[in-house]
């Protein structure tokens, strides 16, 4: 994409205030809530009307009102607190790593990943495996870890989701403006675009390089949208997870081998590389490539390239790895077998996996091969992968096989709701961010008074509400949407009454649809006369997935069904927004996978730290988390059937018994002051469980101890025969 050389904001900004463009080109701001307060006392409604886009609001504002905040002393003193904020932050050391490790010289730990998910302004992820990457990267700056990440800017990484009459999902493909992003062009000294060339089958493709700062962490996303390349290749940075296989190997070749040159050329010299899911397992390839175009031989290369990787699996769906096609592979690599001194066999053996599901090159099998560290994102989804990869290791048993788990967790400050914020500075600590990860601090959670508690939560919850019936204001006004389009958006739901919560992606072994499963009991539920229950859901389907868009139609159909009495709703356009309020607002957080299927699941997590009750079946992250005291379990004790029509209904009837004897009482037995003192002590316990250990904190930590460190020690500690670089 074109860089535009761009002075508009700088131009138009007072001296005073000079430094709202550093502050506005580094992303740091999304997670700190004085640095988003001081855009919204500059604008408010530019604040809502861009989509919470500080880089818009600087190009929209008038400049009189600029004029004016420079010269109102608690914006200014505003103003000053947050840079102070942001320069402490970013400027000096001192922070976790630093502390916790002064010996160790700071490597740099390069992250590779295909998605990002920052903020909706930087639209380059589809779902939990971006949130996640995003998450990893705003806990590396806060803990002060060395790290450098590597993905795609995509022209269209992201569609919009819209709905029909009819319930079918669109998707619309926005192009990213780059005006709007905070985004810089790598430029070289003659000041031209920075850029690097990868051998993509017969041809040659340059990649130009951004910068993304997401706070201490810089981010390089290459594109492939550059005059120099031919038009289709043009296209291969365009869409995430878009084409046919041979698109998507051409762009796995891009990220793996393209971002390991980006890293070189930008000179940064990474002793750990993280491949975050198999999408970037040819890096492994490129490094092999040059450690044997330095000298030395295969054996010794592998043994070096494996010291220093560590591999993260996210998915137990067979389908959910990649695999190759032998003939791809030849078209593309039949190069570069020679050059490593291996024959066409024993390189493709480096990608096989003997699992029954046909021949070719797995990249998770690669992966698995390369890294000495290799780890699963959750405690049963560890399991799950031994017994997954143990034809690799085929003389161990399934306990030994070298993969370990460190379950996922979410970045605290992104997803707590302001007003909690406050109640735990009041109770917790003042800087209850910075000590988060102490277990003693989520003690004081029991400070906090019952009522206080219920009120912030009601907060959130009519917050979220007012969210929902905005977007159908907007719905209606732009697309003229039908009343029942309106009904079924959610703007008739009760902020007195039970809200139950379904986000997600919309895969088929989500189930979307259990919950509905038997409609006449559910419509006893929802039209309870004392004791309504009423389900939010939202989640896009990928858009080649036809069953999963069959699954959304069913739930628009019964959010559109009059008998439901606006008591289901469908929120389009799932995204980070709407996960935000939907995880902060509702008060049950449903989730129905079929286990073992739900590698972790990151949702839950970010609900519970808002103490909204879990309620889902006993799969990834939940079936260590759950304690009987912090929500609910939906285990009938039929274990893992094999998936089908008994197991749904067996699984249906426990989660509608669960409601009706469990969670609604709870929910609606209320003291004398509306306060439903069990319910409040169980969310007490969710978000102790939450904060004491589902925390990106505790994860990004993690993966410093027990894979970055030990990495780097192997690093650098020379082999029995290999001695180093
Ligand atoms: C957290 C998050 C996810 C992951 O949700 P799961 O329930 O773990 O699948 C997906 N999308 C968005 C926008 C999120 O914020």
């Amino acid at each position: 994409m074109q860089a535009k050389t761009d002075s508009t904001i700088a131009d138009k900004l007072p001296a005073r205030l000079r430094r709202l463009e550093e502050l506005v080109y580094n992303l740091w701001w999304s997670w700190h809530r004085s640095a988003r307060d001081l855009f919204k006392m500059l604008d408010r409604m530019l604040w809502i009307g861009t989509r919470h886009n500080p880089i818009l609001i600087l190009r929209e504002v008038p400049p009189d009102r600029l004029a004016a905040a420079a010269k109102d002393p608690a914006f200014l003193r505003h103003y000053d607190a947050v840079l102070m904020e942001m320069d402490r932050d970013l400027k000096t050391d001192g922070h976790w790593f630093a502390r916790t490790h002064p010996a160790t010289e700071q490597p740099t730990i390069a992250y590779f990943s295909a998605e990002f998910g920052v903020h909706i302004s930087l639209p380059i992820y589809s779902g939990g495996l971006g949130v996640l990457s995003g998450d990893h990267l705003k806990e590396a700056s806060d803990l002060g870890l060395p790290l450098v990440a590597v993905g795609f800017l995509y022209e269209q990484g992201y569609f919009r989701q819209r709905i029909d009459a009819n319930g079918w999902q669109e998707a619309i493909y926005p192009a990213l403006t780059i005006e709007q992003a905070a985004l810089k062009p790598v430029l070289d000294e003659g000041r031209c675009c920075r850029t690097v060339s990868v051998e993509v089958g017969n041809r040659t493709v340059a990649l130009q390089i951004w910068r993304v700062d997401v706070g201490r962490v810089p981010l390089f996303l290459m594109d492939a949208n550059h005059d120099g390349n031919a038009p289709w290749d043009r296209e291969l940075t365009a869409r995430l997870y878009g084409g046919d296989q041979e698109m998507r190997i051409q762009q796995e070749i891009l990220l793996g081998i393209g971002g390991v040159r980006i890293l070189r050329a930008l000179g940064c010299e990474p002793r750990v590389w993280h491949i975050n899911e198999g999408h970037s397992s040819f890096m492994l390839l490129e490094r092999l490539r040059e450690l044997v175009a330095s000298g030395r031989d295969m054996p010794t290369a592998m043994e070096m390239v494996k010291a220093e990787t560590v591999f993260t699996t996210h998915t137990p769906v067979p389908a959910g790895h990649d695999v190759f096609s032998y003939h791809l592979m030849d078209q593309y690599f039949q190069g570069l077998w020679p050059r490593l001194g291996l024959s066409r066999d024993e390189f493709l053996a480096l990608g096989r996996a003997d699992d029954g599901h046909g021949g070719g090159f797995n990249m998770t099998a690669l992966a698995l091969r390369l890294s000495r560290r290799a780890n699963a994102v959750s405690r049963l989804h560890g399991e799950v992968s031994r017994k997954m990869w143990r034809v690799l290791w085929p003389d161990r048993p399934e306990e030994r096989v070298p993969i370990g788990h460190v379950t996922n967790g979410a970045h605290v400050s992104s997803w707590v709701g302001s007003v909690l914020h406050s109640l735990f500075r009041k109770h917790l600590a003042p800087d209850w961010v910075e000590r988060h990860d102490q277990p003693t601090l989520w003690e004081k959670v029991e400070d906090i008074p019952d009522a206080e508690l219920w009120a912030a939560h009601r907060a959130l919850k009519r917050k979220m509400l007012s969210v929902i019936r905005e977007r159908a204001r907007v719905q209606r006004i732009e697309r003229s949407a039908s009343a029942e389009q309106l009904l079924a958006s959610g703007i008739l739901l009760d902020p007195e009454a039970l809200v139950i919560g379904f986000a997600r992606r919309f895969a088929t072994y989500k189930r979307a649809t259990l919950v509905l499963r038997d409609a006449e009991r559910l419509a006893g539920l929802l039209h309870d006369k004392d004791q309504p229950i009423q389900i939010v859901f939202a989640g896009k389907a990928h858009p080649a997935d036809d069953p999963a868009k069959r699954l959304l139609q069913e739930v628009f159909w019964t959010a559109l069904n009059p008998q439901t009495g606006g008591r289901v709703a469908f929120v389009e356009d799932y995204d980070l927004q709407v996960a935000r309020y939907l995880v902060q607002g509702v008060d049950v957080w449903l989730n129905t996978p079929l286990r073992p299927l739900e590698a972790s699941g990151t949702s839950g997590m970010k609900a519970a730290l808002n103490g909204v009750l879990n309620l889902s079946i006993l799969d990834g992250w939940w079936a260590e988390a759950y304690n009987g005291r912090n929500g609910w379990a939906i285990d009938p004790g039929i274990g893992d059937a094999p998936p089908g029509g008994d197991r749904d209904a067996v699984e249906a009837e426990a989660l509608h018994q669960l409601l009706a004897e469990e969670v609604t009482p709870l929910f609606y037995k209320r003291d004398i002051d509306g306060v439903p003192r069990g319910w409040v002590e169980m969310m007490k316990n969710a978000i102790r469980t939450a904060g004491e250990l589902f925390s990106g904190r505790r994860m990004v930590q993690q993966y410093a101890r027990e894979y970055y460190l030990p990495a780097l020690a192997d690093a650098l500690a020379p082999g029995p025969e290999t001695g180093r670089r």
